[in-house]
């Protein structure tokens, strides 16, 4: 078998474990996930409403074109129905950018670490991935302009990042936008914008009305507790948004994820329980380990990074003979960081008190 030397250079994606697996391997019973960054409570209720509603009708093909959840998110947006694509998940856009735009030998400049969904999408279309490390763990726009030439088709930014939760700011980015070529298409992935409480940060869906390639790129896997159903969406230029329905499967993203999505982004009652529990996660994460003196970052996201000052790895897996899934940040560049994602109280005490037990015994 001959197989492309772009698909060989891919590492796999390593998921946060499921806290089935966790049971099935180790035999820990009652584990918290606090590892993916995921609604801790649940999916909107609304949704579970929408998905018995459309269970009879499964037979059916989806509507290939999302009619409804589109125009849901056309009036929202305050965009046209044609600057908007359905994903399942918005890692299915990313594909399909990649798709659509990048011919082998093409470059794509991204930040390091980053979402590691952009860096395997670009390899697979046998283009190449740019990495320009972050700076005091934020994306250092200079140097990603700096990292543009003219085989820059696409550059990645990640608002706030992942997993450093940092934010660019509304100023920076303008000064960012006019630096680099108008050719060059700008995709600013935004899965964690609802939770962001620092006023200065950016968001970016007005840059898509002044004929910029500006791609936004959103999800219904974080804030709206739908990461099962894979849903996302990006809203682009009509030029770009045409190009990705040429790549697009025509059933992208299925009815019963369509139907719940649609009912959950009016489910304001449910995102604002949601970012009110995150938010008061995150604060006693923050002074709890302050108390310990353990060394931890400031977030704009639903998650934070903790220096252990030790091997993450390690800590990671006693935090998992505990019942506590986080991530270790090894695999991206931070050997002595983890990450966790807020939970439920109960969940955040957990994590808490065995990272404590870990840490300071
Ligand atoms: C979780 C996440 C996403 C969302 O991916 P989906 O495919 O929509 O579930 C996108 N970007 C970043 C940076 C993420 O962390």
């Amino acid at each position: 078998m001959k197989v492309p030397d772009a698909i060989l250079s891919i590492a796999p994606y390593v998921p946060g474990k499921p806290i089935t697996a966790l049971a099935r391997e180790l035999g820990v019973r009652h584990a918290i996930k606090l590892a993916s960054n995921e609604n801790p409570l649940g999916p909107s209720p609304l949704a579970l409403k929408a998905l018995q509603e459309i269970l009879s009708e499964l037979n059916r093909y989806p509507d290939g074109g999302g009619y409804e959840l589109v125009g849901k998110l056309s009036e929202k947006f305050a965009v046209s129905p044609e600057q908007i694509v359905l994903g399942a998940g918005s890692d299915d856009i990313i594909a399909m950018l990649t798709r659509a735009l990048l011919m082998p030998g093409d470059e794509a400049v991204m930040p390091k670490p980053s979402f590691l969904m952009y860096d395997i999408m670009v390899r697979s279309a046998s283009a190449r991935s740019v990495r320009v490390p972050l700076k005091s763990l934020a994306i250092d726009l200079d140097e990603m302009a700096a990292g543009v030439n003219d085989k820059t088709r696409m550059i990645f930014l990640t608002n706030p990042n992942n997993p450093t939760g940092t934010s660019i700011s509304k100023d920076d980015f303008e000064r960012f936008l006019n630096s680099v070529p108008a050719e060059v298409v700008v995709i600013v992935d935004e899965a964690y914008i609802e939770f962001v409480r620092d006023p200065a940060c950016m968001k970016s869906i007005r840059y898509i009305q002044n004929d910029r390639a500006v791609v936004v790129l959103r999800t219904f896997s974080k804030a709206y507790g739908l990461a099962g159903l894979r849903v996302g969406y990006g809203l682009m230029p009509e030029a770009i948004a045409a190009l990705l329905h040429r790549v697009r499967q025509p059933f992208n993203v299925n009815s019963l994820s369509q139907a719940a999505a649609a009912a959950a982004l009016e489910d304001n009652g449910f995102l604002e329980k949601t970012l009110e529990v995150v938010h008061a996660g995150l604060d006693f994460i923050d002074r709890s380990l302050a108390d310990m003196q353990i060394r931890h970052f400031p977030t704009q996201a639903n998650f934070l990074l903790v220096d252990v000052e030790t091997d993450a790895d390690e800590v990671y897996a006693v935090l998992l003979r505990k019942g506590v899934i986080v991530r270790s940040m090894r695999s991206y560049g931070y050997p002595q960081y983890i990450r966790v994602s807020a939970g439920l109280p109960e969940e955040n005490e957990r994590f808490v008190e065995a990272l404590g037990e870990v840490l300071r015994p």
